[in-house]
């Protein structure tokens, strides 16, 4: 193998934010990377000081650098960080990947800064465009890539299929410092991807769009193999499954469950679950899993009225969502069931029918979770094409992309009673419902007679607990 002098360095960024995933998209593109070849370095803002002055450095001779970006606040440091590039090597080519890129490979095109996207999957794409600007080349015919030309127009490359994610190279998480992301998630818990893509059509949702409701997944071995190989090394006790749906095979879940039993890995486990799977799975599968250490599945419930859910696609029943709530229950499972409050067109009844089930789940478990988002329009679903016609301006520059966040805010579709109803709603059933707190001494029997009776106007215990507690930041 050429020493580290020698080999052509790629430089791969992961912009600030607000949360402490493993940088999975990355370590997956690093990895599948001829190594033998090319120098991967991997720089995460959310872990290195001076980070733009330090990617700047690594640019210089680079044969690349690579961004990932998410839609929000990301694209803000992803934009500032190709900048640094460019000022300090304009020569050296910036490729920006991720779900945004994935959606708006034009709009990301319009920045200077950026010369050339990656849609979709991004392994097999990134390392044919590596292996081209090592030999000269440029991105015209890359499959699954658009580019700026010569003469300053976006050119899309026709897609690139979906790989079988055993045919790419294994997780390298030697390519990061795991440990350092143990210490600000405050526990030794390892991300991991074990499939991409999803064969459902939720109308609020980007994946189907981007992966074209296609699945592909690990097999249950080499998923076994790699985790013991890292768990070696890093020591974690508590593996996430990154996954879009991770149950999509209930087969290959019983075998990773067996896989984990078999290689004695002794770690806890959550993953992705739709109402459906978690109905359609045998009550041994769920004990099979809770034995090998299943300790949280996130469940989508998104919103309470069947009306609703039929509407944007959701393809579950009610039913399905209350008969997994009592499997988790039976079975010693946390459950986070999110919700959305906010499709264009939904009533003030809808809103109601989301917290009567959310307050229902809240009670069966103080083991479950009901956190209520506000519906953001994404690109290429039914329900922003409808939303869009009716009038709706999406943001149309990076810079108006970048404040497009669910954190703290709503759509126009959200009125400020129902709005102030819901954040009070999220309040008093935490403090009902959750983990024993100062909060819940102080206002738990209010809390819960406010929540059995809903009624949540006059918020005097959630005002005065704002001016006390600053708000959680989302992690
Ligand atoms: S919300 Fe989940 S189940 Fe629905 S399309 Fe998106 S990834 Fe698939």
């Amino acid at each position: 193998m050429a020493s580290e002098a020698t080999r052509p360095r790629v430089v791969l960024y992961n912009p600030q934010a607000v949360f402490y995933t493993l940088p999975l998209a990355l370590v997956a593109v690093g990895s599948h990377l001829d190594r033998r070849r090319y120098d991967v370095q991997i720089i995460d803002a959310r872990i290195t000081p001076d980070a733009h002055q330090r990617l700047a450095a690594a640019a210089v001779g680079a044969l690349c650098v690579g961004v990932t970006v998410l839609t929000g606040a990301p694209i803000r440091d992803a934009l500032a960080a190709s900048r640094a590039v460019k000022a300090a090597a304009p020569e050296v080519p910036v490729v920006w990947g991720g779900w945004h890129p994935s959606m708006f490979p034009a709009e990301c095109l319009a920045e200077p800064a950026v010369d050339i996207t990656v849609q979709a999957q991004g392994e097999v794409t990134f390392a044919e465009l590596v292996d081209r600007l090592a030999a000269g080349q440029d991105a015209a015919g890359c499959a699954g890539s658009a580019y700026r030309s010569a003469a300053g127009r976006v050119v899309r490359n026709p897609p690139r299929p979906l790989a079988d994610l055993n045919t790419l190279a294994p997780q390298d998480y030697g390519l990061l410092a795991v440990p350092q992301y143990y210490e600000l998630k405050g526990r030794r818990q390892l991300d991991y991807i074990s499939s991409q893509g999803c064969y459902f059509r939720c109308a609020f949702c980007a994946d189907p769009f981007v992966y074209q409701r296609q699945w592909t997944g690990l097999a249950p071995e080499r998923i076994g193999e790699e985790l013991q190989h890292w768990q070696q090394r890093f020591h974690f006790d508590d593996v996430n499954f990154q996954d879009e749906t991770f149950f999509t095979r209930l087969e290959r879940v019983a075998a990773v469950a067996e896989e984990f039993l078999r290689r004695d890995l002794r770690v806890t486990w959550a993953a992705t679950m739709r109402a459906d799977q978690g109905h359609r799975m045998s009550d041994e599968q769920w004990a099979l899993c809770k034995r090998s250490g299943l300790r949280r599945v996130l469940v989508g419930v998104e919103s309470g009225s069947q009306a609703m859910m039929d509407r944007i696609q959701k393809d579950i029943k009610l039913e399905w969502v209350y008969e997994v709530a009592e499997r988790a229950r039976r079975h010693q499972v946390a459950v986070q069931f999110p919700f959305i409050v906010g499709f264009p067109g939904e009533t003030p009844d809808d809103v109601a029918a989301s917290l009567a089930v959310a307050k229902r789940l809240r009670q069966q478990s103080p083991l479950f979770t009901t956190p209520i988002f506000y519906f953001k329009p994404y690109p290429g679903t039914s329900i922003t094409s409808q939303a869009v016609a009716d009038g709706y301006q999406l943001p149309r520059t990076l810079e108006e992309w970048q404040d497009f966040d669910f954190v703290g805010s709503r759509g126009p579709w959200v009125s400020p009673q129902v709005y102030r109803r819901v954040e009070a709603f999220k309040f008093y059933s935490e403090v009902a419902y959750g983990p024993r707190s100062l909060r819940s001494r102080l206002f738990g029997a209010v809390a819960r007679w406010r929540c059995h009776h809903d009624r949540y106007g006059l918020a005097l215990e959630q005002r005065l607990a704002e001016l006390v507690w600053r708000p959680a930041r989302l992690a």
